[in-house]
């Protein structure tokens, strides 16, 4: 196929390729040759377990022939059409994302590249909509790269850019219990009243900004990388509540918590909550293929029916990608990974706090469906994070070291472990793998190796052994 030898792979790339998020002297990839599963092997036939489904992305696992077969057959049957042409995939993909919408209330789907600019075309659907300016978003999100997404997005990627990035975004604060602004002195609140107290500062915030200037509210229903962040009982449906009040578009970013990730199609519905406008992207086609969407109710797509939506993408709805959503959904549905994803939350929380009880490194642990952090602290008491805010530290990059030398693939974020992986993970795997994560330290600061019990040497074996 492609005339490259595997030992040439590095140099190559070295030699050509300009990476995203690094400094380019430092980067040091994984060369990929192959993933089937919860699996992937490097050049030199190493192979890694796939605990962060690569980029929180491939949400059924890899090699699904399912979903490459579509892919191949739509690509041989037709590659491209124009934006404002359609096809059969398009007219069908757009009804199995309406289809799986809550309540299949967001009627209409706009499709897009990726998470990205989802998060944009929703910001201009919502500013046409309403003929408002001002957008708020939370301080701990991720919204994506672009000028318009990072200004929206809250955590530091954006602060390096600015202040050249789009005006008219407000942030406000999550609410994050573990390390609460508002709750030092009074921790054991209830969750009603720690709800309410993060609306009031919410709508406080939307005061002092002027209610008509407010286009909409953007957030991840569950914060991704931002730390696992679940909203408290009675915040969503506050935030669906303040948005009526002043007539606010209320757009939840799904694009990592979406398809099946925390034991349901979308996040929201845990709370029972209809947003107006959800972005998505990644499990979407379980990355088989680039593809983001927006989905939005009838009325705010109604608001364009004489007025033209100015703004569009020349790989909008892409054939191929489209192929790739539809098989994927079918593969979710098939393989009835929503409600697995959903029958392995317990087991997942469940590890999780007896891996943090067992262990004086861990502050807390938070998990919904396979959607799950471990927080590591120097000191409980004090909660000093293993790493300091928006930095690594020895401690973290050793951790991660041990992982991916141990053939374990997962994600770090500051002082954070990150636990996101494929949906078909069973029982015993994700048992064995969160056993096998090293989250004592030793008193070098390096992580202390778990002593396995021969009944997970043996399962890991096993696991090892699948090709
Ligand atoms: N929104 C959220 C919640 C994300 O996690 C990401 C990516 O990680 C994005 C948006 C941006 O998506 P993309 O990288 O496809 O542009």
């Amino acid at each position: 196929m492609l005339d490259l030898s595997d030992d040439e792979i590095l140099s190559l790339s070295k030699e050509h390729v300009f990476y995203t998020w690094s400094a380019q002297a430092r980067v040091n990839p994984i060369a990929v040759k192959r993933a089937q599963g919860v699996y992937f092997w490097d050049t030199n036939d190493k192979q890694f377990l796939d605990f962060n489904s690569m980029t929180m992305c491939v949400n059924i696992g890899h090699g699904d022939q399912r979903v490459i077969r579509a892919m191949q057959e739509q690509a041989a049957e037709l590659a491209y059409a124009a934006p404002g042409m359609t096809t059969k995939v398009r007219a069908l993909a757009s009804k199995a994302v309406a289809d799986i919408t809550p309540h299949q209330a967001l009627t209409k789907v706009l499709f897009t590249l990726g998470g990205a600019d989802a998060n944009e075309n929703a910001i201009k659907l919502a500013r046409g909509y309403t003929g408002r300016h001002k957008i708020l978003t939370r301080y701990r999100s991720y919204h994506g790269a672009t000028a318009g997404a990072m200004a929206a997005t809250g955590d530091p990627r954006r602060v390096v850019w600015e202040p050249n990035l789009m005006t008219g975004v407000v942030h406000f604060l999550d609410p994050y219990r573990y390390r609460s602004t508002f709750h030092r002195t009074n921790p054991d609140i209830s969750e009603k009243e720690f709800s309410q107290d993060y609306l009031n500062h919410l709508e406080e915030i939307i005061q002092y900004e002027g209610p008509d200037s407010i286009a909409a509210i953007m957030m991840e229903s569950v914060t991704g990388t931002n730390g696992i962040i679940i909203p408290p009982e009675g915040y969503m449906q506050g935030v669906r509540a303040v948005c009526d009040k002043y007539g606010i578009v209320m757009i939840a970013d799904e694009v990592m918590s979406g398809f099946g990730r925390t034991g349901k199609w979308f996040a929201v519905e845990h709370w029972d909550v209809v947003p107006d406008i959800i972005t998505m992207a990644k499990g979407l086609t379980s990355a088989y293929a680039p593809l983001g969407a927006v989905a939005m109710k009838p009325e705010i797509a109604a608001a364009f029916n004489e007025t033209v939506f100015e703004s569009g993408l020349t790989y909008t709805s892409h054939p191929v990608s489209l192929a790739a959503a539809l098989a994927n959904i079918g593969v979710i549905r098939e393989e009835k990974l929503v409600e697995r994803a959903a029958g392995m939350g317990p087991v997942l929380k469940r590890l999780l706090t007896d891996l943090g009880e067992a262990h004086p490194s861990i502050g807390e642990i938070r998990s919904i469906g396979l959607f799950g952090i471990i927080e590591l602290v120097k000191d409980r008491k004090t909660k000093e994070p293993m790493a300091p805010w928006n930095a690594s530290s020895p401690e973290m990059a050793s951790l991660r070291k041990h992982c991916l030398d141990n053939g374990l693939f997962l994600y770090t974020h500051w002082h954070t472990v990150l636990i996101i992986p494929p949906l078909i993970h069973d029982h015993d795997a994700i048992w064995a793998l969160v056993n096998s994560i090293p989250v004592e330290m030793r008193d070098d600061g390096k992580p202390r190796a778990h002593q396995m019990t021969p009944q997970e040497q043996q399962l890991m074996a096993f696991l090892n052994a699948q090709k």
